[in-house]
């Protein structure tokens, strides 16, 4: 244990935008649950996130989100907020993002767009839109415990810029982020 990591105690999901499903959510919940060994509780409000569409590039400013969801409701002593949204994502210096969090803070988001087949032009396919919505939201968790991209390909904390690298990754931690991290 490095003593720097702030523990993960209980997990918040909220839905970003109107048009993501909630039994999606309660089923993210419930595998998040058990990675973390946490409670972990879904949101029905949903936060409206209009304001940061960005017309231009049709796409969602992710930190935008990031700090209204932090204003909007900052998570209780050891708690995380995870924003989840169908809406595609954003940062300016890159095309899309999967997820964004707070470094060591409390919010985390990621979106589900890019995570289904249905974008890439193939047919839908609610096993593996589930377990890569696992990974991209334990990977973003992982920020907020103050962890950093491995250079382990297998980690979570893996970085990812595709669907391809997200399904050759594992959802687990690897031994070293584990430890940095003070997870059991
Ligand atoms: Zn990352
Ligand atoms: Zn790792």
């Amino acid at each position: 244990m490095t003593g720097a990591a702030p523990r993960i105690r209980s997990i918040r999901l909220r839905p970003l935008g109107q048009d993501i499903g909630l039994e999606r959510l309660d089923e993210l919940a419930a595998s998040l649950a058990r990675v973390f060994r946490v409670s972990c509780h879904v949101e029905t409000a949903p936060m409206d996130v209009d304001f940061a569409f960005d017309v231009l590039r049709g796409q969602h400013h992710s930190t935008a989100i990031l700090e209204n969801l932090f204003n909007s409701a900052p998570p209780e002593e050891g708690g995380r907020v995870l924003g989840v949204t169908e809406k595609d994502l954003f940062v300016p210096v890159l095309t899309f993002v999967f997820g964004e969090a707070q470094l060591a803070g409390p919010c985390a988001l990621l979106s589900l767009k890019r995570l289904r087949e249905e974008f890439y032009g193939l047919p839908p396919n609610p096993g593996l839109l589930a377990e890569r919505a696992v990974k991209e939201a334990v990977h973003e968790l992982g920020h907020t415990l103050g962890l950093r991209h491995c250079r382990n390909w297998e980690c979570v904390m893996a970085s990812t810029h595709s669907v391809e690298r997200l399904d050759t990754k594992s959802s687990g931690f690897c031994g070293l982020c584990r430890r940095a991290a003070g997870l059991p």
